[in-house]
């Protein structure tokens, strides 16, 4: 069972998408991590793709299809994978299409968490990221048990250059422009499931496990 998360930012997708990876046993493809750890390491992609993460753009199709769909090719057979931050156009969602044809691989759920803007700008805005293994925490919903650090690894939490108010409305105008009509492109394939992105933490991840169970997931 391969699934990718849709929503707009702040909905949720990377703390979901740790639980669901630990619990189910997913890989977790996420193409902003990929892209981090990218500019961090000061690769030829990171030197690429830097610009536009600061600015809230989507970086280049061709950039991110070339790691998803290099990273894909090489789960091991059996495995299923959570696509989390990818696609995030129709034309990502094609080359993802083609790409798993080759591979003979299936999408089978695009889970969409509707989120309301509110809810997004409000978490972004409290949320700190571990900059060693990329946790999410949030200095109200979820505070890490010592300040500014990571519960799970000890690393130091920052807040994302990107999280900041400006950036964040950039953000969220590129999702209603670009990402959005994904809801629709896989509704029609028939393979969209909806949870309500509003939810907290455990709610929401309830509601996923009930979705999946009936799904016959995991
Ligand atoms: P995220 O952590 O998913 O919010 O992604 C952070 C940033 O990485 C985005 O604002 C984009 O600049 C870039 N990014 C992540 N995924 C993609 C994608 N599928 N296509 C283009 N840019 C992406």
């Amino acid at each position: 069972m391969n699934i990718v998360l849709l929503g707009p930012p702040g909905a949720g997708k990377g703390t979901q998408a740790r639980v669901l990876c630990e619990k189910f046993g997913f890989l977790h493809v996420s193409t902003g991590d990929m892209l981090r750890e990218a500019v961090k390491n000061g690769t030829k992609i990171g030197e690429e793709a830097k610009a536009y993460m600061q600015r809230g753009e989507l970086v280049p199709d061709e950039i991110v299809t070339t790691i998803v769909t290099g990273r894909i090719s090489r789960v091991k057979k059996g495995t299923p994978f959570l696509l989390d931050g990818f696609p995030r156009n129709e034309a990502q969602a094609g080359e993802l299409d083609r790409a798993l044809e080759k591979i003979k691989k299936n999408l089978d759920m695009v889970l969409y968490l509707k989120t309301s803007p509110q809810v997004s700008i409000e978490r972004l805005s409290g949320r700190r990221v571990c900059v060693r293994c990329g946790a999410n925490f949030h200095t109200k919903n979820m505070p890490p048990r010592k300040e500014s650090i990571c519960d799970y690894c000890g690393g130091e939490l920052v807040h994302r250059a990107d999280d900041r108010e400006e950036t964040v409305k950039k953000r969220l105008t590129v999702y209603e422009n670009e990402t959005k009509s994904l809801i629709d492109y896989y509704r029609k394939k028939g393979i969209l499931q909806e949870v309500s992105g509003d939810l907290d933490v455990q709610r929401l991840f309830r509601e996923i496990k009930n979705l999946f169970s009936k799904e016959r997931v995991g």
